[in-house]
């Protein structure tokens, strides 16, 4: 690692000694800039790096609601606007038990670099609560929100920051969020994104991540292998947002999904499987993956998400959470022949999984680049209630191809240019971060 890039890194390990997940993501960023770094010395004399890492603002505050058995809970909020340099702070909020400072920093650090790489523009920002929005009722999930958004309504605006879903944050707690913010601030404005189609949201929004995932896979697979999705085994793990579309676009590809999971679990149907019975236990009936075998009785469930990465499959699409894939996950993939993987989900890899795969010569698509299709696809949401007008399913997912393809492209091109070919984890920090930082260099100290 460059020396600059090593002092801020080690600076940050002594400041923030407890934020496990932030200081993973600032060391694999921080790696990646020192080559960049080698050639801009300038940048260390206006401490761009150092204004780079902190954010501009945190926001953390209370949330307290009341429960259906009229008992008051009290949990955090949180809102961290990190960077505006190329644009207003945009990213989505996470409400899951696990939920803290280092999760929100480590999203939104990342955030920044992935707004710049769609080539719209976008700040970086990311928010959420350690609300666990399971097993809760629609009233509850509605207070919450309400309460969530009493507070974070005087923070956010159209042209300030433009906050989104994650995980736990799907179009019934937008609908909740929205609504209470038009409330409050009296003006239908375009300040969340993943709305719903009948108040000012995008066609293709909800697909966006996993077709983009699946875009960018299938392009990497045929710029760097000649290859296809076409009658290759898929696993995809989670099945949420990201996993069931990712899924859809794969299938539609002429691939086969062959194994899926939940945080309890995950079910392997070596027909393929029938992402029908998903939709409806996940997107309608809230329920656990195991009822899949409900419905397709010669399926397999196996206790335990971490095993999904022990079957046997040529493309994985890890689109859960973080760091669900160790070394020892990459090393059974490898094992078993995997020949490329795409993150969907933010930081599925620890360091030395992702190390793993790219040394053994599996093509590796970094998540800042391959699931940034979704807040592209936000982006695409703003400019249409800019305008106030509607676009096609067709053009909208059409745009969302092309940039999904130009990423991949800026990515391989920054990857060449730097003198490491074929490393997109690289290649996404670098050709992310130069926008960033020619924006920060024009504005002087601020
Ligand atoms: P959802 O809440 O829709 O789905 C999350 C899925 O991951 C569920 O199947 C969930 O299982 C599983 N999961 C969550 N936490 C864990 C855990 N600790 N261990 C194992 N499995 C877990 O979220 P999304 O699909 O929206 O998000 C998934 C990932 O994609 C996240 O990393 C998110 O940051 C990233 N992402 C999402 C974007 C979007 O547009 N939605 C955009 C870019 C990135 P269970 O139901 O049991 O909790």
């Amino acid at each position: 690692m460059n020396q600059y890039a090593s002092r801020v890194l080690e600076t940050l390990q002594k400041k923030y000694p407890d934020q496990k997940e932030f200081l993973q993501a600032a060391t694999e960023i921080l790696d990646s800039l020192s080559l960049l770094l080698d050639k801009h010395p300038e940048y260390e004399n206006v401490a761009l790096i150092e204004r780079f890492v902190e954010p501009e603002r945190i926001i953390m505050f209370r949330v307290s609601w009341v429960d259906d058995n009229g008992k008051v809970q009290v949990n955090n909020g949180y809102r961290v606007q990190y960077n505006s340099a190329i644009g207003p702070y945009k990213g989505g909020l996470r409400f899951h038990p696990s939920v803290n400072l280092s999760i929100i920093k480590f999203l939104g650090l990342e955030q920044i670099l992935k707004n710049s790489l769609t080539g719209l523009p976008i700040g970086g920002g990311k928010g959420g609560s350690d609300f666990d929005p399971k097993g809760k009722s629609d009233a509850e999930i509605m207070r919450f929100c309400q309460a969530f958004m009493g507070e974070l309504w005087r923070h956010i605006g159209p042209d300030t920051d433009v906050p989104a879903g994650d995980i736990g944050v799907g179009a019934r707690e937008i609908g909740y969020l929205f609504g209470y913010y038009k409330k409050m601030v009296n003006a239908h404005l375009g300040t969340l994104t993943g709305r719903g189609l009948s108040y000012g949201g995008s066609l293709a929004r909800k697909e966006a991540t996993g077709f983009g995932l699946v875009y960018f896979v299938e392009e990497m697979l045929k710029c760097a292998a000649k290859d296809s999705f076409k009658g290759k085994t898929v696993v995809v793990s989670g099945s949420g947002n990201v996993a069931i579309y990712a899924n859809q676009k794969a299938t539609e590809l002429g691939a086969k999904v062959v194994a899926m999971s939940d945080s309890n679990g995950y079910i392997y149907d070596k027909n393929g499987i029938d992402l029908k019975v998903i939709k409806q236990i996940k997107e309608v009936e809230r329920k656990r993956i195991k009822e899949y075998l409900n419905y397709v009785p010669t399926a397999e469930y196996h206790e335990g998400c971490k095993g999904i990465w022990t079957v046997k499959c040529d493309v994985a699409l890890p689109c859960a959470t973080q760091n669900e894939i160790d070394l020892e996950s990459a090393k059974a993939l490898v094992a078993n022949g995997v020949k490329a993987v795409g993150e969907g989900a933010n930081m599925p890899s620890t360091i030395e999984a992702a190390t793993y795969f790219q040394q053994n010569g599996i093509l590796f698509a970094p998540a800042k680049a391959a699931n940034a299709g979704g807040v592209a696809t936000s982006a695409l949401e703003m400019a249409q209630a800019s305008q106030r007008i509607f676009w096609s399913f067709e053009e909208v997912d059409a745009k969302l191809h092309n940039i999904m393809v130009n990423i991949f492209h800026n990515v391989e091109n920054a990857a060449t240019k730097y003198g490491v070919p074929g490393n997109y984890i690289v290649g996404a920090n670098l050709a992310g971060f130069e926008k960033v930082a020619d924006a920060m260099m024009a504005y002087g100290i601020v």
